[in-house]
């Protein structure tokens, strides 16, 4: 039975540790594909073109928007960030599992497109965790770390439009949870249909009297 992909949504306020938890996961697993999203914003120190982001002018992004190659996008202070829909679907149609790490109104659009989407929001254990995580990245100045802090006050508006909440206290811990979350979404009926059809078929024509 080909394995059907589940397409998971991360989310969560800047600095609560996704993306670590995105490249761990990663890192231990083979059945994962996570996609590279396209940004106007500038690259951190260390960011790698290609590697963490697709980094585009506003005009370049704009014509991407223009020519339908973005799944989803969305404005996050003051910057662009989209999905490329070409890797998302031919990942998606090898079967394996997507994780697109988005922000929250990215994370309303994937569901309308794709119902089956799975969507799963990190949160840290505590606000004072939080903004003790931004500062030590080290990677934001005061007024960017400011902006974000509050943009995550904004964000507990949309925890509610998620299905899972994972919270990134221990890493490992979280990752295993994020992982245990995606895996279970093979076994629901909805990714099973063609498998349930043939074995209903085989059953009742082999038993039914
Ligand atoms: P950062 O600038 O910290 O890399 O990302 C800022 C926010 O943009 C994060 O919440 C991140 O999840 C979100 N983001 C990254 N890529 C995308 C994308 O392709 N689409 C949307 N909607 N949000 C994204």
């Amino acid at each position: 039975m080909p394995r059907k992909g589940v397409l998971t949504v991360i989310s969560g306020f800047s600095g609560v540790g996704k993306g670590t938890i995105v490249k761990k996961l990663v890192s231990e697993h083979d059945e994962y594909a996570v996609s590279v999203s396209a940004t106007t914003r500038n690259p951190r120190p260390g960011e790698e073109n290609g590697r963490d982001y697709f980094f585009l002018t506003n005009e370049a992004f704009e014509s991407m928007i223009k020519d339908d190659g973005l799944i989803e996008y969305a404005k996050y202070v003051d910057h662009y960030y989209g999905t490329p829909r070409a890797y998302v679907e031919r990942k998606l149609s090898e079967g394996k599992d997507v994780i697109l790490e988005i922000d929250a109104q990215g994370a309303l659009q994937i569901k309308k497109q794709y119902p089956d989407a799975l969507l799963i929001f990190i949160v840290p254990p505590t606000a004072d965790v939080l903004r003790e995580r931004l500062k030590g990245r080290g990677t934001e100045d005061a007024d960017t770390i400011k902006d974000r802090l509050s943009r995550a006050a904004e964000e507990t508006a949309y925890i509610k439009n998620y299905e899972y909440v994972v919270v990134n206290d221990d890493l490992e811990r979280a990752v295993l949870d994020v992982h245990t979350v995606i895996q279970s979404a093979h076994m629901r009926l909805g990714n099973n249909d063609e498998f349930l059809t043939i074995l209903s078929q085989q059953i009742k024509n082999k038993f039914e009297v």
